[in-house]
Parts: C-alpha cells; structure tokens; sequence
C-alpha cells in the first residue's frame, strides 16, 4: 500500500534525473562538437546544474557540480581539431569552481523551499490559539475523504465569548480557549483540533475513538463555572456533530454540516447537536425568509390588525392592541411570533417597528377625526427598547403628530424584563415619566418568582393565556386571582390575554379582573372590520351607516 502512495514520487524522481542526464549529455555534445572546452559552449553546463539544484537542492547542486566538472575533465580535449587535451589543473579547479556554485545555488533553493514552507505553516495555523485552522482542516479532510476514511467532525461553539470579552480583560479569553484546546488535545490527540476563529473549535473524529466520551467530559468541565485568574464564569458550549460515512461530499460541505447542527437550540445554553437532513430544509426556509422580509415594507406586503380590548367592568371598548401581519402571497403564512424574531436577528426590526408606529399612528389619527377614541398598545422587543436612535424617532414623532402620549401604551414581554433586568426597568420608568403607557405581555411566562415582574414600573399585566386556557384547574385560579389582587394593590390593571369562552369570562368577572382580550369578543381585526365592531359593540349601527 505504502509502495503504491510513493509511487508518482518516484516515478516524478526518474522524469527530473532523466532530463538533466539529457541536458547534460546536450552540453557534452555541443561543447565536443564546437571543438573543445576552448569555446564559450562549455557555459551551458550551467543550466543541468541550476536545474538540478532547484530540484533536490544543495544535494542537487553538488551531484550535478561533480558530474558536469569530470565529463568536461580528462575526456574531454581543449582542443578537439587540433589535439590539445586538458591540463589536470584545468579541469579539476572548473569542477571545484562548479561545485561551490552548485552548494551555492542548492543552498539559496533550499532556504527559499524552506522560508515558502514556513509561510504556507503559518497559513495553517490559527495565531491565536497556535492550532491549526480551517485552511488545514480542509486539506485534512480532503485526504481522509480520499483514503476512504470514516470519522465524525465536531465543531464546539463557544456562544457567549463575545460577552464574556465585553466586560472582562481579553486575555481572560485567551487563556479560557487555550485551556479548553489543551483539555481537548490531552483527550482527543494534537492533530485532530482546529480553530477557525477564537469562538470555534473543531474535532475529527476518526470512527472509533470515544471522542463522544471525551467531549462530553469537556463540555461538562467547561459548562460548569470556570475560574479564570480571579473570575469564575460558565461557558456556553453548542456541539455540533456530524457523522461522515463515505461517499461523495467536499470538505467545507461536512464542515458547514457540523456548524448547522449547532445551530439547533437555544443560541446561549450548552448542549450537544447532531446533524438532521431537515436543518439544511429548514436553513434554506429561514434564508428565503430572510432575503423576502428584507423587502417585504417595499413590496407593501406587511399590514396591520387591531385586536379590541374589553373593560368587563363597564363593557366598554378600551383600546386596540396592534399586530402585524406578513401577506406571503402563495407561500406558507407566517406569524409575526417567527418573522419579528427572524427580523430582530437581523437587524431589521427597526425598520418594521417605524412602519407599524407609522401606520398605527396613521390609522388612529383617523379614526380619532371619525370619533372613535381609543387607547392603542404596540409591541417592542428589548432590542428596540434599548435602541436609543429608534426611542428618539418615536418621541420625535409623537411630538411632530401632537399624540396623546397617555393613549399609547408599550408592550413588553415578561422574558425581556427577566433577561434585561435592570436596564429595562430604567428604560420603562424614563418612559412612565415621559407620559407613555406600559403593559408586560404574556405574564407568568419569565420569571421564576411569579410576582417578581410586578416590580418594574408597569400601568397594565396582560395574563397570559396559558393561564386563561387553565383556569378551570383550582391551583391556576388560585394563581390567577393572586395576581389580580397583588397587581390591585399596585394600582396596576389586569388584562387577560386569549379569552376564548363564556366560562373563562365568567370565571375572570368573579377574580376581578379588569379587562379582556381574545377571540371571545374578536379576533385581530383590518381597520374597516374594526369600525364596523366598533359601531356595532357600542349599538351605535345608525351612526355606523352615515360614516360609511
Ligand atoms: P402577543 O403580543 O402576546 O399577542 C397576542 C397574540 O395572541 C396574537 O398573536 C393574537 O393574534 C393572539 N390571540 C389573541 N387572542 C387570542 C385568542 O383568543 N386565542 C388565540 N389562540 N390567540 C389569540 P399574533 O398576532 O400571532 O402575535 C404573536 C406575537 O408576535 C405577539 O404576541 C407579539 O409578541 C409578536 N408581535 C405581533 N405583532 C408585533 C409587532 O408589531 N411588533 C413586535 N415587536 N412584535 C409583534
Ligand atoms: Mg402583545
Ligand atoms: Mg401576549
């Protein structure tokens, strides 16, 4: 096997020896056949020589040097008309003479091979962490996909790096990566790591090692908290497998495989992922997404609803909350739960937010000249909350419009306050002071002490439907009415979200919940379905006719 790998080495090897033999055996001929070593011919003795040094070196060099220095020595004559030979001083100074130039041009041919291959090293090798970096992942793999080789690549994302280099000194991170490679090297052997940025390191691992073993024990080293100098952090490794079983595939196609299989879960949390031909479906959906939602306010395919809500207390109409759709076309709905999310990934939500402030403000100045009154609710992610140009184009834009900033209510979801915390709560209580409305959406969702959220300066809890949809189960009532009271006693309103039933809207009359919001009373409307329910929930039909 190993002869047969050496074979177009040696068969190159022979090619090289048998054209300089042929440029010798030339330049013999020519400097014979021009009369002698007397004429200028003899120079091209040279060009084997050079040859010969550039392939194999000083070694090269010398042997050529040697060669060329006896075939043009004893036999060969100063003169070949006239008879004269050589003297021996002659021919052996020129063969000294040739070899020093031989080892000088062998030895400049090696120190360039040498400089070029140092360069093509330093190409491999990722500066940061001293391994190797894709650029040799490639060619590794490349050669085991040749040998007909079997092995799994694991590709281990450090997901929160970033953040952890944001507060804290940046050598911090270096030596966090540097120990995770050498525990990795101690386990699964030097030449099998790789890193392709200071966020990502990768494994080959060949079919039967027990690297499974060996990464789990990483993961469960490193995912617990780390000390580093005097800081002791938790790192958030996502591994992503994929298992290579023969067959046609090109290297960065196995290497994109391994990253897409972590890019299952949640992006901040620990956890080991193996590769599915569904996430390449699902990829290219969400990248088809992306590229239509980029254009989706241009081609005036995104609209907006107005979902009522009911005080109970009174049976009155109290406002809308906004919501927004996407018209696909032919393709597969989408809820704004996917697209606003997709569109905070990338950046885009502002955009969509200022056309929804824009159109929603639109629509109630028009309904506000129609007499239809009413409080309005948008919903913002943390993103936007914390996005201080997008806060200040609103504020602008309520002030150039002359809003009522008291109509106007923000929706916060709960998760967003038990991520953000502290930053948020300052954000809200700059927005109270402002005059603006706030409300948590889907409360009871995340914190983990139920009432925790009720801290944030809040004018509305919306109850999440889950517990709307629970509350023919005691426990949930007891929850419920909980709530209701502790918020009472803030002086902040209940709002229950999804109400479906009669029962539900029963049970919440009785807890003393404020207000309603669901299919119950209606879906989200488009603005003429909206002025017709309002008309018709307020008997007011006859004034509805005269309007339209
Ligand atoms: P959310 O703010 O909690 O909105 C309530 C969701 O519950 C809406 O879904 C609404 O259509 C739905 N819903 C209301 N009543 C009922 C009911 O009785 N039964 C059922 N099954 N569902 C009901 P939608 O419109 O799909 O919105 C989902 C989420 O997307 C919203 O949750 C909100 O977080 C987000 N979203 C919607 N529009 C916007 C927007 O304009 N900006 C931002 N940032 N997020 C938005
Ligand atoms: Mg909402
Ligand atoms: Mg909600």
């Amino acid at each position: 096997m190993n002869g047969l790998k050496n074979y177009p080495k040696t068969f190159s090897n022979l090619f090289k020896i048998m054209q300089i033999s042929l440029l010798l055996a030339a330049a013999f001929l020519i400097v014979f056949l021009t009369d002698g070593t007397r004429n200028v011919y003899l120079q091209l003795f040279y060009i084997p020589l050079i040859l010969s040094a550039y392939y194999w070196g000083v070694k090269g060099g010398i042997s050529a040097a040697i060669i060329s220095g006896i075939i043009l020595g004893p036999f060969m004559p100063l003169s070949v008309s006239e008879g004269i030979m050589q003297s021996t001083s002659n021919w052996v100074i020129r063969l000294l003479i040739y070899m020093l130039i031989g080892y000088i041009i062998g030895y400049a041919f090696n120190r360039m091979a040498r400089l070029d291959k140092e360069a093509q090293e330093r190409n491999l090798i990722n500066p940061l962490t001293g391994i190797y970096n894709t650029n040799k992942l490639l060619i590794d793999l490349e050669k085991r996909i040749e040998e007909g080789e079997k092995f799994t690549l694991i590709s281990i994302k450090l997901t929160n790096i970033e953040s952890i280099e944001k507060y804290l000194d940046y050598k911090i991170v270096e030596e966090i990566i540097k120990g995770l490679v050498s525990g990795l090297e101690h386990r699964c052997g030097k030449d099998a790591i790789y890193s392709s940025s200071n966020d990502e390191i990768i494994l080959i691992a060949c079919s039967n090692c027990k690297y499974r073993e060996n990464v789990n024990n990483t993961i469960k080293k490193y995912s617990n908290p780390v000390k580093v100098k005097n800081y002791t952090f938790r790192l958030a490794l996502k591994i992503g497998m994929y298992d290579y079983n023969g067959g046609y595939e090109s290297p960065i196609e196995i290497f994109n495989k391994a990253r897409i299989a972590y890019e299952q879960g949640d992006s901040k949390e620990s956890g080991i992922y193996y590769y599915k031909d569904e996430l390449e479906e699902q990829r290219r959906e969400a990248l088809e997404i992306t590229g239509s939602l980029l254009e989706a306010i241009k081609k005036n395919e995104l609209y907006l609803v107005y979902q009522p809500k009911i005080n109970i207390i009174d049976n009155s109409i109290v406002g809308v909350e906004v919501l927004v759709r996407w018209d696909r076309g032919d393709k597969k709905p989408l809820g704004p739960s996917v697209f606003i999310v997709i569109a905070e990934e990338i950046g885009y939500i502002r955009e969509i937010s200022r056309f929804i402030i824009n159109n929603a403000i639109t629509q109630i100045i028009e309904w506000k000249n129609k007499g239809i009154k009413i409080n309005y609710s948008i919903n913002l992610s943390a993103k936007e909350l914390c996005d201080k140009d997008f806060m200040e184009w609103t504020k602008q834009f309520f002030k150039d419009n002359e809003i009522d900033k008291s109509m106007f209510e923000i929706e916060i979801t709960e998760r967003v306050l038990a991520k953000e915390g502290k930053k948020v709560f300052d954000i809200l209580q700059n927005l109270r002071n402002m005059g603006y409305k706030v409300s948590i959406d889907d409360f009871g969702t995340g914190f983990n002490s139920l009432m925790s959220a009720v801290e944030f300066p809040v004018d509305t809890l919306k109850i999440d439907k889950y517990f709307i949809d629970s509350l023919n189960r005691y426990d949930i009532r007891e929850i419920v009415s909980a709530i209701i009271k502790y918020a009472h006693k803030l002086k902040i309103k209940v709002i229950a979200e999804g109400v479906e039933t009669e029962r539900q809207l029963k049970v919440l009359r009785r807890l003393k919940c404020d207000m309603v919001q669901g299919y119950y009373y209606s879906k989200p409307l488009l603005p003429d379905e909206f002025e017709r329910f309002y008309y018709e929930f307020n008997n007011l039909e006859e004034e509805y006719q005269k309007v339209q």
